[in-house]
């Protein structure tokens, strides 16, 4: 039988094992959204599926650069199911999942930035991406938020979805045209990461 300090014991070593295990993550998994016949959100030749794909290329390059190990998946203009997305994510350990989006609404006055988690370990990684975008693009900030989305939802990892403006709002679009505006998107998820990761 057990003693209570054994018992003690043990219930440290699994509570400290649990946030080894996030805190050890070296590997994020960068979902760029839609592709191929799925356009995402467009405006006449401004595809969301490009801006995702162009932003998730800027994020890779500068976590490789801060050392993370990186798993695009999609690397190019194809489709990729959503079931697809999320299985090629949890083939990781010690990972964190980042999809990038931008928005589009028929309301065109509608403009900013919003991410979303689906559980409560990606709740933390969201107000951390969140702030740091806010702080890197200076927008409209539309808070982090909670959604079912497919992809946030069936993820092992702690997983995110962000919005990086609205296609459908003039001066937005007309930002994410231009490639500063997308390595900012980048710059604040990889600072919003590093902060998570730092918090631990
Ligand atoms: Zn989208």
């Amino acid at each position: 039988m057990k003693s209570l300090l054994q018992l003690i014991a043990l219930a440290a070593t699994v509570s400290i094992g649990g946030i080894a295990t996030a805190a050890n993550f070296r590997t994020v998994v960068i979902d760029a959204g839609h592709g191929g016949h799925d356009n995402g959100g467009q405006w006449g030749r401004v595809y969301e599926k490009h801006l995702a794909l162009d932003t998730a290329y800027r994020l890779e390059s500068k976590l490789k650069a801060l050392g993370y190990q990186t798993v695009m998946t999609r690397r190019s203009d194809y489709f990729i199911s959503l079931p697809q997305r999320v299985s090629t994510g949890n083939r990781y350990n010690n990972a964190i999942f980042v999809s990038i989006h931008y928005n589009y609404t028929w309301k065109q006055n509608v403009s900013g930035l919003e991410t979303f988690y689906s559980t409560e370990q990606g709740r933390r990684l969201a107000y951390h991406v969140q702030n740091s975008l806010i702080k890197r693009t200076r927008t409209v900030d539309r808070k982090v938020k909670y959604a079912r989305f497919y992809v946030i939802r069936n993820s092992r990892l702690p997983a995110i979805l962000v919005e990086g403006g609205f296609v459908s709002n003039e001066a937005e679009r007309s930002r994410m045209k231009s490639a500063w505006f997308r390595d900012s998107i980048a710059q604040g998820i990889a600072d919003g990461i590093q902060r998570y990761r730092r918090e631990y």
